[in-house]
């Protein structure tokens, strides 16, 4: 290769490809041998695509040299999270349950980021139908975090973080239903976005809670989570809850606000994930990142929202409630693995023995119970009144702010093992994340720093719902002061 100092970036990369600077297959052989040489102790792919992503890549160089325009993503390098349906290609979702089913169509996303020229290079691991905070449910083995691989990556997109975090692609899909792609963003010293709910087509996402699902974005720069969301949002008619491109607006154009600053920004630094739960590192290097803001002009405060000390709770409820609904259609007859049996039942019921992971069966289980007759008003109908409750709360906060700062995770990337016994324990990671996904408000997680063991700390910006511009904003500014990795906590 005649240019030695490659770029890194997906801003700098497509510019480049798109400038004829730079041709797409050696940035593509650039990232595969850094897949060769690391993936065997990283395990982030379930499946690596080298030939299809060669075939792509030099699909592109010609478009280029034919005096074409390959698109926003032109040879930039992407991992697809496994539970993204891929035409033709296996779609695990990391569970045995999915063993030899190859979806008929592509994920809109999927299809999004092609046509923008971006090039695939693998599915990546992730907990078992996305439910975990660590990789440690995926049947095909844990992901292990690029910065310390005795630690988890989070979950439960850890392979799409641990693939940008060890530069196998420097941007990657992921789906947010709780927390999935800003917690592993965070524990991976990357940056991560679930954007507002609706803003994104699910179509071709495996349904895991569907009110709360999102994709979103994971990238090193702020600028490139801003590139990719902005080349997959938009209306997609086969999706019933995407927004109309009419009323999203300023959510959708991102790279044009990134220099304006946070003068006179309202920023809420939210009392309730402050406290009790949250690592005195990790609360520490938050709150040097509302002073950062607050340097740059912006007003920093404090507000209390007090519905989100139930969204834990309310999350844990719905979200398997819906699960144990979308999960029904594993039955051994349309998709993927089947054990046989005597009768229909037994075959089913066999088949959904052996193809779920413990936390799935859990996770039915729970939901199966809360939505049963005699517990429905007790447990669901309450989790969906608490629900409105969180609604209102924000709703609140947003007159007096404009985006609010939490940390992303309570503590820094754990390591394999430690909250694998307790389910509870694990559930708790979630509980700075939850929120937005019930309000379906947009947010994402920053590297702010390390904490006190050397790992990276994430710092969460959330906002209104279709508030992305003005997230990024602010996202843009912490990144300009954001620490080094190296630098000791004060
Ligand atoms: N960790 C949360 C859970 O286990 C969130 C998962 C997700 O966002 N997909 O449900």
């Amino acid at each position: 290769m005649s240019n030695s100092v490659l770029p890194t970036t997906a801003v700098e990369i497509s510019r480049a490809v798109r400038a004829g600077e730079l041709s797409a297959r050696d940035v593509l052989e650039v990232h595969l041998s850094a897949i060769d040489a690391r993936e065997g102790e990283i395990n982030a792919f379930n499946l690596v695509l080298a030939d299809e992503a060669r075939a792509a890549a030099d699909a592109v160089d010609r478009v280029v040299a034919g005096g074409g325009d390959p698109g926003l993503l032109a040879g930039v390098p992407l991992a697809v999270k496994d539970n993204l349906c891929t035409r033709g290609i296996p779609t695990t979702c990391s569970s045995r349950i999915l063993e030899g089913w190859r979806p008929p169509y592509d994920a809109t996303v999927v299809s999004r980021v092609a046509a923008a020229g971006a090039i695939s290079v693998g599915k990546t691991n992730l907990d078992e139908f996305a439910m975990g905070s660590s990789t440690e449910n995926s049947a095909f083995g844990p992901t292990r975090n690029p910065r310390d691989t005795s630690r988890v990556p989070g979950g439960s997109s850890g392979g799409s973080a641990a693939a940008v975090a060890a530069g196998f692609a420097p941007i990657s899909l992921g789906s947010d239903t709780g927390g999935s792609i800003r917690q592993p963003a965070a524990l991976c010293g990357v940056v991560g976005v679930k954007p507002t709910y609706g803003l994104v087509s699910r179509y071709g996402l495996i349904a895991f809670a569907s009110s709360l699902d999102q994709v979103g974005p994971f990238s090193t720069t702020v600028a490139d989570s801003a590139l990719l969301l902005e080349a997959i949002a938009g209306h997609d008619p086969l999706d019933s809850t995407s927004i109309p491109d009419a009323e999203t607006g300023a959510a959708r154009s991102l790279l044009s606000v990134l220099d304006d600053g946070v003068a006179g920004l309202r920023v809420g630094l939210v009392t309730e994930l402050m406290g009790e739960g949250i690592a005195p590192d990790v609360a520490a290097r938050v709150r040097q990142a509302a002073e950062a803001l607050a340097a740059a002009g912006a007003e920093v405060g404090e507000v209390s929202i007090p519905a989100l000390s139930y969204g834990l709770s309310a999350y844990y409820l719905i979200a398997p409630a819906e699960a144990s609904s979308n999960l029904a259609r594993y039955d051994g007859v349309r998709y993927g693995m089947r054990v046989d049996a005597d009768t229909t039942a037994a075959m089913n019921t066999a088949t959904r023995t052996a193809g779920f992971g413990p936390e799935v069966k859990r996770r039915i289980m729970l939901g199966t119970y809360a939505l049963s007759a005699g517990y429905y008003d007790a447990y669901y109908g309450k989790a969906l009144r608490v629900r409105t409750l969180i609604c209102r709360d924000f709703a609140a906060a947003y007159q007096n702010f404009d985006v609010l700062l939490t940390p992303t995770s309570p503590t820094t990337a754990f390591r394999f093992g430690e909250k694998t016994a307790d389910p509870l324990s694990m559930y708790l990671n979630d509980i700075c994340t939850i929120p937005t996904n019930l309000a379906g408000h947009p947010a994402m997680s920053l590297p702010f720093g390390a904490g006190a063991d050397g790992m990276p700390v994430g710092v969460q910006l959330m906002a209104p719902a279709l508030g992305e511009a003005t997230m990024f904003r602010a996202a843009a500014v912490l990144e300009a002061a954001a620490p080094d990795l190296s630098e000791a906590l004060q």
